[in-house]
C-alpha cells in the first residue's frame, strides 16, 4: 500500500461549532430513496452511510421538505414534522460511528415542481411560471411567507434535536429561496422583492429565525448559484454582493453551486463541460466572505480537489457524483490506490437522466451498480468454487467477471480483439466522451487483481468450451450493426458507424448519416468535429438524438450546429443510391446525392450464435448485456452485476 501525497483536503476544518474531519463532501444529491411517506429508508441510510464508511468528512442529506406540500420528487425526504426525527437519528448515529459528520439540507422547491406532486397549486414569489416544469404557480401571501420561514426554522430545531451537525439551507438552483433572491422570478413590488434587501428579505428572514431557533453555535450553510446562467438571472458579480449580508445575516459556510432549472445542464454538467468548470465561482465567492466555502461542480479527481485546496480557491470540495461511483474515493486516495478508484465519468445515464419525478427505484450510477443498493448488493462469498468462462470483454464481461472472482470462483474470460472494452472502446472515440476510456482501464485492472484470466484475441468456439470445461458460461458478446433491407444498402459507398469509428474509413469531405440516435449523432459530432467533413443527418423520428440525456443532448447538438451539420428530421430512407439517398417526407420524395460515404448507424444486433449453439449442453448458461437485447450501457453492467452476484 501507498501512502497518499495529498494532504491538504485530509486536514480538518471548523465550520462553527462542527469539525470535520476532512474537507471532502458528499453534496445533496435527489436520489429518491426516501420511503414513500418521506422518512428515512433503510436504502436511504444504507446509501448514505456508506459514503460516511468511504471516508467522507461531510455528508449533506438530499433535498428534505420542510412542508408538506414542498415535495419535488415522489418520494420526498421530508423534516415538516417531529415524526421524522427518529429516521434522522439513526442516521446521525450510524454516520457519526464512522467519523463523518451530517448535515439536512432545508428544501422547498417553489415554482420548480409539478402539482400532481405537491397535492396543492405551486407557490412562488411572482405567479410566474419555471420554463422547464411550465406550471403557473400562485404568488404566496405575505403571510404564508411567513409560515414558511417558520417551517425552515422548525425544520432546522428538528434536525438539531435529531443529532444532525448542521443544517444547509437550500438556496440554489432556481428552488423557493432562490426564486426569493433572484430577478428572474421574483417581480414583487412589497417588502419581498424590488431592491436587494427586498430580495433577500426572505433568505435573510429564514436564517435569523433558524439562528434564534438553533443558538449561536449551530453550523448554517447555505448553497446557492453562483451564477443563473439565464436571462435576467443573478451573475458571479451579483452573488458577490449579496455574500455579506447573508453572512451578517448568520451564515457559516457558502456551498457554491451553478444555475436553475432553465440551465439544467449546467447543474448537472456532462461530459462535454470540463471537469471543475464551477471552480471559479466558489474562488470569488470567497473573496466576499470570511466564512468556508464549498466548491462543487464536476470534481472528480482527488487531486484536482487538492489543488483547488492548495490554491486557496475554495476551503471545502464536494464531489457528488465522484462519491455516487466510488464511496470509498476518500479512503483509496487516502491509501494513495488512484487504480482503484471507480471514476464517475459524466455520463449522467444512472443518476439524471433516468426522470427523477417518475423514478420509483431511485437513481443508479452506470459504473457502480451497487449505488442505492448498498445492501442488497454486498457481495457474498460464493458457497462453492466454480469454472466460469465469460466471453467477451466490454464493460458488461468485464464487470460480470470482476464480481464472479470477487467472489471465489475460477474465471477466465475470453475476447476476440485484442484488447478489452468492447463497445466502449468505440464509444469513447468522439468529441468530449474520452472520459469512458476511465471505466475500461478501471475494469481491466480490477479484473486482473481479481484473477480473472484474460485471453484476448481469442474468439471462442464449442471446442475451446469442450477444452475448458466450464460449469457456467456467461455470454457478454455484445452486438453488431444492424444493416437494414434498404435497397442500395450494398452500395460502395456503404459504412457503418462503427467502421467510422473504429477507423476503418479513410478521410471524407461530405457525408451522410441514416439514422440520428445516440451513434448517429456522435458519428457527425466526430466527423464534423474532429475530420473537418461537412455531414448530414437522416431521421425517421421527429427528434435526433432522442435517446441522449438533455443534458450531453444540448452540447451535442450545440457542437453539430457550430460544424453546419444539415439535420433532417421525420424522413424515411426508401432507397441508398451511388451517392446519396432518396428520401420520403410526408409522402413527398426528396433526393439526396453528392455524398463520398454514405454512414448507416440504424441500431444494432446482438451478436449471440454461439448461446444458440451452445444452449443445453452447458449446465448454466447465461447471456447479458447487448447480446440479450441492446439498450443502454447502464442496463448491461447492472445486469452483468447481478449475474456476477449469482453464479
Ligand atoms: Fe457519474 Fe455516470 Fe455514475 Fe452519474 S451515472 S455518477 S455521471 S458515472
Amino acid at each position: 500500500m501507498t501512502i497518499s501525497s495529498l494532504t491538504k483536503i485530509f486536514e480538518p476544518i471548523q465550520i462553527n461549532s462542527m469539525e470535520l474531519k476532512n474537507r471532502l463532501v458528499v453534496p445533496a444529491m435527489g436520489t429518491n430513496l426516501a420511503n414513500p411517506d418521506g422518512t428515512v429508508s433503510e436504502r436511504l441510510n444504507h446509501y448514505l452511510v456508506a459514503r460516511a464508511d468511504g471516508g467522507f468528512g461531510l455528508i449533506i442529506t438530499e433535498i428534505t421538505a420542510i412542508s408538506p406540500y414542498g415535495k419535488g420528487i415522489p418520494n420526498q425526504l421530508s423534516i415538516w414534522d417531529d415524526k421524522f426525527i427518529p429516521g434522522f437519528k439513526d442516521l446521525a448515529k450510524a454516520t457519526h460511528a464512522r467519523g463523518a459528520k451530517i448535515a439536512v439540507q432545508l428544501y422547498h422547491p417553489g415554482r420548480q415542481s409539478f402539482s400532481f406532486l405537491t397535492g396543492r397549486t405551486l407557490v412562488a414569489p411572482s405567479a410566474i411560471p419555471c420554463p422547464v416544469c411550465r406550471e403557473i404557480p400562485r404568488e404566496l401571501s405575505v403571510e404564508e411567507i411567513l409560515e414558511l420561514e417558520e417551517q425552515f426554522a422548525e425544520a432546522a430545531r428538528r434536525a438539531k434535536e435529531a443529532g444532525m451537525d448542521a443544517i444547509e439551507i437550500h438556496g440554489a438552483h432556481g428552488y423557493l429561496v432562490a426564486q426569493f433572491m433572484s430577478g428572474h422570478a421574483n417581480h414583487r413590488s412589497d417588502a419581498y422583492g424590488g431592491d436587494l434587501e427586498g430580495l433577500l428579505r426572505f433568505p435573510t428572514d429564514i436564517i435569523h429565525k433558524i439562528r434564534e431557533t438553533v443558538g449561536p453555535d449551530y453550523p448554517i450553510v447555505f448553497r446557492l448559484s453562483g451564477e443563473e446562467r439565464v436571462a435576467g438571472g443573478r451573475t458571479i458579480q451579483e452573488t458577490k454582493t449579496i455574500i455579506p449580508l447573508l453572512e451578517q445575516a448568520g451564515v457559516n459556510a457558502f456551498h457554491v453551486s451553478i444555475g436553475v432549472y432553465g440551465s439544467f445542464r449546467y447543474i448537472v454538467a456532462p461530459m462535454a463541460i470540463p471537469p471543475g468548470y464551477n471552480v471559479n465561482a466558489a474562488a470569488e465567492v470567497k473573496k466576499a466572505t470570511s466564512m468556508p466555502v464549498i466548491a462543487v461542480g464536476r470534481i472528480n479527481d482527488p487531486r484536482m480537489a487538492e489543488e483547488i485546496l492548495k490554491e486557496g480557491q475554495a476551503d471545502l470540495v464536494s464531489m457528488g457524483r465522484a462519491s455516487l461511483a466510488d464511496p470509498e474515493l476518500p479512503k483509496k486516495t487516502a491509501e494513495g490506490n488512484y487504480e482503484d478508484i471507480r471514476w464517475c465519468i459524466g455520463c449522467n445515464q444512472g443518476c439524471i437522466d433516468r426522470p427523477l419525478h417518475s423514478r420509483k427505484a431511485g437513481i443508479s450510477c452506470l459504473v457502480n451498480p451497487s449505488m442505492g443498493k448498498e445492501r442488497e448488493m454486498a457481495f457474498t462469498p460464493a458457497s462453492r468454487s466454480k469454472k466460469v468462462l465469460v466471453v467477451g470483454g466490454g464493460p458488461g464481461g468485464m464487470e460480470a467477471a470482476r464480481v464472479a472472482a470477487l467472489r471465489g470462483h475460477e474465471v477466465y474470460l475470453y475476447e476476440k480483439e485484442e484488447k478489452l472494452g468492447g463497445q466502449f472502446n468505440l464509444a469513447a472515440v468522439p468529441p468530449c466522451k474520452q472520459e469512458i476510456t476511465k471505466i475500461i482501464n478501471y475494469l481491466s485492472v480490477q479484473i486482473k487483481k481479481a484473477g480473472v484470466k484474460v485471453a484476448l484475441g481469442k474468439k471462442v468456439t464449442e471446442k475451446i468450451i469442450h477444452e475448458l470445461q466450464p460449469e457456467v458460461v456467461i455470454i457478454a458478446t455484445g452486438a453488431s450493426p444492424l444493416i437494414p433491407e434498404i435497397p442500395g444498402v450494398r452500395g460502395e459507398r456503404v459504412v457503418t458507424a462503427h467502421d467510422v469509428l473504429r477507423g476503418k474509413v479513410p478521410p471524407v469531405r461530405r457525408a451522410l448519416i441514416v439514422g440520428g440516435g445516440m451513434v448517429g449523432c456522435e458519428t457527425a459530432d466526430f466527423l464534423g468535429e474532429i475530420m473537418g467533413c461537412r455531414v448530414t443527418l437522416v431521421e425517421a423520428l421527429p427528434r435526433v438524438a432522442q435517446d441522449v440525456g438533455d443534458a450531453t443532448r444540448y452540447f451535442l447538438l450545440q457542437r453539430l450546429a457550430q460544424n453546419k451539420a444539415s439535420i433532417i428530421t421525420s424522413a424515411l430512407v426508401k432507397q441508398l443510391t451511388n451517392d446519396g439517398a432518396i428520401l420520403d417526407r410526408n409522402g413527398e420524395e426528396e433526393t439526396l446525392s453528392g455524398f463520398d460515404a454514405i454512414v448507416l448507424a440504424m441500431g444494432v444486433a446482438p451478436v449471440n450464435e454461439l448461446a444458440v449453439k451452445i444452449q443445453g449442453k452447458i449446465k448454466e448458461m447465461y447471456v447479458i448485456g447487448d447480446a440479450k437485447q441492446p439498450r443502454k450501457a447502464l442496463d448491461a453492467i447492472a445486469e452483468a452485476a447481478e449475474i456476477g452476484r449469482k453464479v
